[in-house]
């Protein structure tokens, strides 16, 4: 069975505090997405060259990746000539399947956080300035509380103003401990200061910020370099997780930024955020074909709980439950 009768399966007609979540969140991506292909299926009486063209230009602007496009589109093609297929309005299923099958087939996307088996797990959070570093450590933290996990903060964005006291108020908030240096200082004390207080407080997770300025790359990876020297000296397992947080708002743009850092340090999992505020969700796959980096989380709004751990039929169905008779 593929995934688009799977996935209409187990959600349509029913709906978790978790799929609503997926829904609200990727509402405009899908109504767009879903819209087009609608419409699309509507102009054509017969699948042909054009209308192949024209999903084409659907899923590139969806943001899904020009190679990947050509793959999926390949896919479709080979599935539609085999079974006969020539109304557009019987693809839906395949179109979906065809999509999500590179992606679902790779076994080794895991989207758990990596904890250390015993002792601290240190997170490094990088990402350009904007990108949603401050608001997503403020959310992860709160999850961890709530699953009964301790947590402490490390303020290493110490480039931009005021980016210190942002988290601090966000720790105040979750009354948990952030560890801060001045305005200006070297990232990397602060780093050490808080793997020091945390391994003496004996939380179980400290997650750093960081100031991702990729204009200045080899600046940019030296502080990274630095930043993990001094981690890997008392916890030799860590960092056990640095997640890239991309703006998904920013497109192709994003993707690239992520193809940057991704050669300036080792990225173990990427957090997408600002996927409420984007119409175009295809990113998901083209970071997945530019990068094979895991995406573990995904920001689908402000809130506290608005922070979602990726999961890939939730969002699936999110972006197309429009197009499974809904
Ligand atoms: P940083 O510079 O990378 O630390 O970015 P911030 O954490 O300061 O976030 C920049 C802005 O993005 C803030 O206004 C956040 O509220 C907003 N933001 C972060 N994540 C999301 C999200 O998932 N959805 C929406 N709508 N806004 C977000
Ligand atoms: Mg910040």
């Amino acid at each position: 069975m593929g995934f688009f009768s799977k996935i209409k399966e187990t959600f349509v007609g029913k709906s978790t505090k978790q799929n609503e979540k997926y829904v609200a969140g990727l509402d405009k991506s899908s109504t767009s997405f879903s819209d087009k292909i609608n419409s699309l299926a509507a102009r054509y009486r017969e699948i042909n060259d054009e209308y192949f063209d024209e999903l084409e230009n659907i899923l590139i602007m969806s943001d899904v990746g020009v190679n990947m496009v050509m793959t999926i589109v390949d896919e479709i093609k080979k599935e539609v000539r085999l079974n006969n297929i020539k109304d557009p309005h019987a693809i839906n299923d395949i179109i979906v399947d065809k999509m999500f099958v590179i992606y679902a087939n790779d076994s080794i996307m895991s989207t758990k956080i990596n904890y250390a088996k015993e002792g601290l797990t240190v997170i490094l959070m990088v990402g350009v300035n904007g990108a949603g570093k401050t608001t997503t450590i403020a959310k992860l933290a709160n999850k961890m509380l709530k699953e009964g996990r301790t947590v402490m903060l490390a303020a290493g964005d110490t480039f931009r103003a005021g980016a210190i006291d942002q988290l601090d108020v966000w720790a105040k908030r979750l009354g948990i401990t952030c560890v801060k240096g001045k305005e200006g200082s070297d990232p990397s004390s602060v780093i050490y200061d808080g793997v020091k207080q945390a391994k003496e407080a004996g939380v179980d997770v400290l997650i750093c910020d960081t100031a991702g300025r990729l204009q200045n790359k080899v600046g940019l990876m030296r502080e990274l370099e630095k930043m993990n020297r001094i981690i890997k000296k008392s916890v030799p397992d860590g960092p056990q997780e640095t997640l890239l947080v991309i703006d998904a708002t920013t497109g192709q743009n994003g993707v690239n930024q992520a193809v940057e850092f991704s050669k300036i340090t080792d990225i173990t999992g990427i957090v997408l955020t600002k996927m409420d505020g984007t119409a175009k969700g295809g990113i998901v796959l083209s970071i997945k074909d530019m990068l094979n980096i895991p995406v573990k989380f995904i920001g689908l709004g402000e809130k506290m709980d608005d922070l979602q751990e990726f999961d890939l039929e939730q969002y699936i169905y999110g972006l197309c439950h429009d197009l499974m008779g809904e």
